[in-house]
């Protein structure tokens, strides 16, 4: 018996859960000509596997079509909870931070097309960039969040949670009804619009107000 392997799969029980949203913003579901998801967000998750950490290279996956960022607010969880009120939210984040989605577009649009779950273009290795996190402060109201990204220099995505369709207490509402959420797991909570395809040499800032801002370089 290999001594190295964990005795089993729950070993891994304490590694935090990604879920991100999908379709939460309606200037990005627009410009992606979708049509929006109705009173529920869309759901997916990334594994612990997809976390890369501030100021590291992106490596893209080669010879899968267009690899695009979704700048996203990221919300992590504090105190374990199921069936969340949208009051009692607050009470169960520990902090919030900034992230990128990183999406392999083109496969994406063929899963979809198929009927297909998205994992194969939402969940490969080093897909969910995430910077430093912020502490919640009282002074930060989670319904004005303000974010943005730039590349090169150059504004691409502007975002606020003001504008979010499901807000971040809802969110919280909503997955915790499905899964009983632990300290730890992370909300990608949806991009706003300005998506597109990333290019090696591109470098990337997320930042925000209240945020601790962060930078990748794409090679
Ligand atoms: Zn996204």
């Amino acid at each position: 018996m290999n001594q190295t392997q964990p005795a089993s799969a729950f070993a891994h029980r304490d590694t935090p859960r990604i879920f991100c949203i999908g379709r939460n913003y309606a200037d990005h579901v627009q410009e992606l000509g979708n049509k929006m998801a109705g009173d529920n967000a869309i759901v997916f998750m990334k594994p612990a596997s997809a976390l890369i950490s501030p100021e590291e290279s992106l490596t893209l996956p080669q010879g899968q079509g267009s690899v695009h960022y979704e700048a996203e607010l990221v919300v992590e969880i504090g105190a374990a909870g199921s069936n969340i009120t949208t009051s009692d939210a607050r009470s169960h984040i520990a902090a919030l931070g900034l992230g990128l989605d990183l999406t392999l577009r083109d496969l994406q649009h063929k899963l979809k097309a198929g009927g297909e779950p998205w994992e194969r273009a939402k969940s490969f290795d080093s897909s969910a960039p995430l910077g430093q996190m912020t502490p919640l402060g009282d002074d930060m109201d989670l319904n004005n969040i303000e974010f943005e990204l730039s590349i090169d220099g150059k504004i691409r995505q502007r975002g606020n949670t003001s504008h979010l369709i499901v807000g971040v207490a809802e969110l919280l509402a909503m997955l915790s009804r499905d899964w009983t959420l632990a300290a730890g797991d992370l909300i990608y909570t949806g991009t706003p619009a300005g998506v597109g395809p990333l290019a090696s040499g591109m470098h990337l800032t997320l930042s925000g107000p209240r945020l601790a801002s962060t930078r990748w370089w794409v090679t």
